[in-house]
C-alpha cells in the first residue's frame, strides 16, 4: 500500500488512517463501533450498556490489558455474539520504526522485528484469552509509518482505521461526545475506549449511541465488514 511518502530529508512520514465501510446496496445505514483496550482498566459499565442494548462492537486488546483484565475478558467471551476482538498489539507500542521516533510522545519501535513481535504476540494473546484469530489490526495511536504499513499487511492484517472520533482518547466531556455522535452518517467507523472507566466515555456513548439507534442505524463488525481508504482531507477537522 503505497500511502506514504518517504520525504526527502528528515524522518519518514506518519499518517493517522481513516476509512470507513465499504458501502453496500442496503438500504440501511451502517455504523461500526470499535472501542480501544490499550492499557489499563476496563470499562464495565461501557459494556453493560452494549450488552443491555445490544450494540455490536469491535474491541481493539492489547495483551497487556487482556492479561490485566480478566473480568473484562470474561464478560467479552460470555457476549462473543456481540463482540468481535481484534488485535491492538502487545504492549501498545506505536507502528513507527526507527530507533527514537515517538508519536504523541510514546516511543515506537526500534525495528521492524519489535512491530513483528507487536503484532503477533497481541494476536496470539487474543487466540489463548479469547479464542478468536483476529484479521483487523490497529496500532497503539493509530498512527503507522509506511514501512509498518507494509509489514503488517505482510503479516496478513488489514489496518482498521476510523472516520469519527468520538472520545479523543476518553479525554471528552459526556456532552462533547454526544455532539460528535450527532455527525455520524451512513458507514462511518466510530473509535472509542473502553480502558478508562472513570472517564466520560461510557456516559456519553450511551446517550449518543442511542439516539443513533433511534435513527435506524444498524451496528456491524468489523469480522463482518470490508473497509475503504478516505482520504485525509475527507474528515473534517471538527470531528478528529
Ligand atoms: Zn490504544
Amino acid at each position: 500500500m503505497a500511502l506514504v511518502a518517504m520525504p526527502a530529508t528528515g524522518q519518514p512520514r506518519t499518517v493517522e488512517i481513516h476509512d470507513r465501510l465499504v458501502p453496500t446496496a442496503a438500504a440501511v445505514r451502517h455504523v461500526a463501533l470499535t472501542l480501544d483496550a490499550c492499557t489499563g482498566r476496563y470499562d464495565d459499565d461501557l459494556l453493560q450498556f452494549l450488552i443491555k442494548y445490544r450494540i455490536p462492537a469491535t474491541i481493539f486488546a492489547t495483551k497487556k490489558w487482556l492479561e490485566a483484565n480478566p473480568k473484562g475478558v470474561s464478560a467479552i467471551k460470555a457476549h462473543l455474539d456481540l463482540f468481535d476482538v481484534e488485535d491492538h498489539g502487545e504492549n501498545h507500542i506505536p507502528a513507527v520504526i526507527g530507533a527514537g521516533r515517538k508519536v504523541y510522545g510514546i516511543p515506537g519501535e526500534p525495528d521492524i522485528v519489535h512491530l513483528q513481535r507487536e503484532v503477533s504476540q497481541g494476536a496470539r494473546a487474543i487466540e489463548a484469552l479469547i479464542g478468536i484469530a483476529p484479521h483487523w489490526y490497529r496500532g497503539a495511536t493509530a498512527v503507522y509509518d509506511a514501512q509498518a504499513i507494509d509489514e503488517i499487511g505482510r503479516m496478513g492484517y488489514k489496518i482498521a482505521g476510523f472516520s469519527v472520533n468520538a472520545d479523543a482518547g476518553a479525554t471528552l466531556r459526556e456532552g462533547a461526545i454526544i455532539e460528535r455522535l450527532t455527525h455520524v452518517k451512513d458507514g462511518d467507523v466510530i473509535i472509542a475506549h473502553m480502558n478508562k472507566p472513570a472517564s466520560d466515555t461510557a456516559e456519553g456513548l450511551s446517550v449518543g449511541l442511542r439516539k443513533l439507534l433511534a435513527q435506524g442505524f444498524v451496528f456491524v463488525r468489523l469480522d463482518q465488514v470490508n473497509l475503504q481508504l478516505l482520504p485525509p482531507a475527507r474528515v473534517a477537522s471538527g470531528r478528529r
